[in-house]
């Protein structure tokens, strides 16, 4: 599982990621696993920064899950608009729903029970069991996918194998941590379209940068 990395070298680039970025952390605002769960399923295919935008007012006029569960769609609608499609305002309602009618008003705290919720796949469960209960979950978003491919923590081709690879590699106990460092260094350092390789303190360490200086025939 572990071939194309070996574990010294795994370990390094985490060292270097940890002291990189020391303060990373879920970038989200939410207080309790209910409000986790709504923001995680808002950020999908949005930005943290829309749905902190969103939230406050959400959360103030929809403040349990029980609130949430007896609201329309069409109600609460105007208040995620901006986080993108329709669908998500049906989905955060009808799971509420599912969570008091199924789960007694509790979200659960398994990954199973999760993604039975409409509009919960397997990287929404993972963010919510690391973020509001601690549990030891690789949620592989798109930065988490493409940093640690470049890097060479994972040789993937996609993010449920990416996934697998870095559950492999590094210690349980860091899984959550290791998770924002990923996304924090994506989105400051190792962009998508232009990664800022000069500005980059992990690049004595990084694969892509490697290749790219072989090519160039640096
Ligand atoms: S050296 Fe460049 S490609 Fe490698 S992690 Fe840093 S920014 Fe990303």
């Amino acid at each position: 599982m572990t071939e194309h990395i070996d574990r010294l070298h795994a370990d390094k680039i985490l060292a270097a990621l940890a002291l990189a970025h020391p303060d990373a952390r879920p970038e989200l605002n939410f207080t309790n696993p209910y409000e986790t769960l709504i923001a995680t399923m808002l950020s999908a295919q949005s930005t943290d920064v829309q749905v902190n935008k969103a939230t406050p007012a959400l959360f103030r006029d929809y403040p349990t899950v029980q609130a949430l569960a007896a609201a329309t769609p069409e109600e609460v609608y105007p208040y995620v608009r901006s986080c993108g499609f329709a669908s998500k305002a049906v989905n955060i309602v009808l799971a509420s729903r599912q969570v008091v009618d199924e789960f007694g008003g509790q979200v659960p705290d398994d990954r199973e029970r999760l993604t039975s919720l409409p509009g919960v796949g397997r990287k929404t469960a993972n963010v919510v069991l690391a973020n509001a209960f601690g549990v030891p979950a690789m949620a592989v978003d798109t930065h988490v996918f493409r940093v640690s491919n470049r890097l060479g923590l994972a040789d993937a081709k996609n993010v449920e194998q990416t996934e697998r690879q870095l559950m492999a590699v590094i210690p349980e106990e860091n899984w959550n941590r290791a998770h924002h460092w990923l996304i924090w260094h994506g989105r400051r350092v190792c962009k998508a379209q232009r990664p800022l390789c000069g500005q980059c303190t992990l690049r004595d360490l990084c694969k892509w940068y490697q290749k790219e200086q072989a090519i160039a025939g640096k």
